[in-house]
């Protein structure tokens, strides 16, 4: 049956405002002690702010107590990552697992490593990485080749994942992996998700320098790497049930059109009070963008909360969120006040940074995650068109 989209209107409850205050409030006095700058990205992997940002509760913010969560609603969640986004502030050492591993453990880990794993999620400690491609397999992660093999008490794991952000400062990857060959029915048959200490013997990580010239994504190569059977997350060669939700987590957030949001809140700032016409205008077109990817986006969120799986929707907003952030640093270069303009430039520095890092990280944007084109085939498909 055809689907259609829905969208429906969330307005957030008064507790997630206050939150806001709080998160703010917190922020702002970080920024204070010189714990992190108002910079461009997503700032130095910095434990002590995760386990800071884990004691105020605010990591796995949605999951049970007793695994260390603190059973609050995915819309509270929504404003945390919000603001954190919009401060720049340091959180790649616990935003995957918060976004995506801890929840994949969660739903379909076995109990015990629940009980071992999402406390120190929960409590900033611990750094995850997604090991799903491969250098033959990237939009196609169901073609992935890195295999498990049935060993006493586990699994060996021999092959390769690459892109794998952080790789190198992660304590565990949730890798999806090889386990039978697919079959003639279901072409996606044979995957199965593991849980991997990274630390294990057989696993060597490399670096590969992204266009910033930083080190932020790796290749990580399996020799005989021994993965124990209770890391199995879900059910062996059926991860085509799981990957999707996986990736409509990994989809839907803030995180997916506030990258480049630095270079608009530098225009604004260099615009000055009385901005001219075409100025206005031009700022005010990019606001009402923003707006409305963020009521998309909070939807989502308003979704999840209710126990659905938006994958479709998680789609579309990651598709229209990241080609207009990365049309974004663009659009602000033409319209910035010039030299000789009514509006002398004040910012110089934060603007011309600004504009540099969000440039640069622009191509990225409708990659990772899932490219435009398999977005675009992914929605289509879900509408009934394909
Ligand atoms: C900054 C960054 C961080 C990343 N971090 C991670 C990570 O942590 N973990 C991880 O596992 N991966 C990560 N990735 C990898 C990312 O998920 C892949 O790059 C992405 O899925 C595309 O795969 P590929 O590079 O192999 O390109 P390909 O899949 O080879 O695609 C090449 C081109 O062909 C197009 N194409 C492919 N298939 C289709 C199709 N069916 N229909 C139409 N067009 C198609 C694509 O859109 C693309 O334009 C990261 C990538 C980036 C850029």
């Amino acid at each position: 049956m055809p689907y259609n989209f829905h969208f429906d209107p969330v307005e957030l409850p008064p507790e997630a405002q206050e939150l806001r205050r709080e998160v703010r409030a917190f922020l702002e006095a970080e920024i204070a002690a010189g714990n992190f700058g108002a910079g461009s990205g997503k700032g130095p992997f910095n434990k002590d702010f995760a386990r800071k940002v884990g004691e105020r509760g605010w990591i796995g913010m949605t999951w049970p107590k007793k695994y260390g969560g603190h059973e609050r609603s995915h819309l509270e969640r929504y404003v945390v990552i919000e603001e954190m986004l919009a401060y720049h502030a340091p959180t790649r050492s616990y935003s995957t697992a918060d976004r995506q591993s801890g929840p994949m453990i969660l739903r379909y880990g076995k109990e015990s490593v629940k009980q071992a794993i999402l406390p120190r999620i929960a409590s900033g400690e611990l750094c995850f990485c997604i090991g799903l491609s491969e250098p033959n397999s990237g939009s196609d992660v169901f073609a992935a080749s890195t295999r498990a093999t049935k060993t006493d008490g586990g699994w060996l794991v021999n092959g390769r994942k690459i892109w794998t952000s952080n790789a190198h400062n992660s304590d565990y990857m949730i890798a999806l992996l090889r386990t039978s060959p697919p079959t003639k029915e279901n072409r996606r048959h044979g995957l199965t998700q593991f849980l991997i200490a990274l630390k294990t013997p057989g696993i060597t990580t490399r670096p590969i320098i992204n266009l910033t010239g930083a080190h932020d994504f790796n290749e990580v190569v399996f020799d005989d790497a021994f993965v124990p059977d209770e890391h199995l997350i879900g059910e062996v060669d059926m991860a085509w049930k799981q990957a999707s939700d996986e990736l409509a987590y990994e989809r839907s957030g803030p995180d997916r059109w506030l990258e480049t949001f630095s270079a608009l809140v530098e225009l604004v700032r260099r615009a000055g009070p009385e901005p001219d016409e075409r100025l206005a205008e031009g700022i005010g077109r990019e606001v009402a963008h923003l707006a409305t990817l963020r009521r998309m986006s909070l939807s989502v969120a308003g979704m999840l909360q209710a126990g659905k799986t938006p994958a479709v929707e998680a789609a579309a907003v990651k598709d229209l969120g990241t080609n207009w952030e990365q049309a974004l640093p663009d659009k602000v270069r033409l319209l910035a006040p010039q030299e000789g303009d009514s509006a002398p430039p004040s910012n110089d520095d934060r603007f011309e940074e600004a504009l540099r890092y969000t440039t640069l990280i622009a191509p990225k944007l409708t990659i990772q995650g899932g490219t435009r084109e398999v977005l675009r085939g992914i929605i289509a498909r879900g509408l009934g068109l394909r």
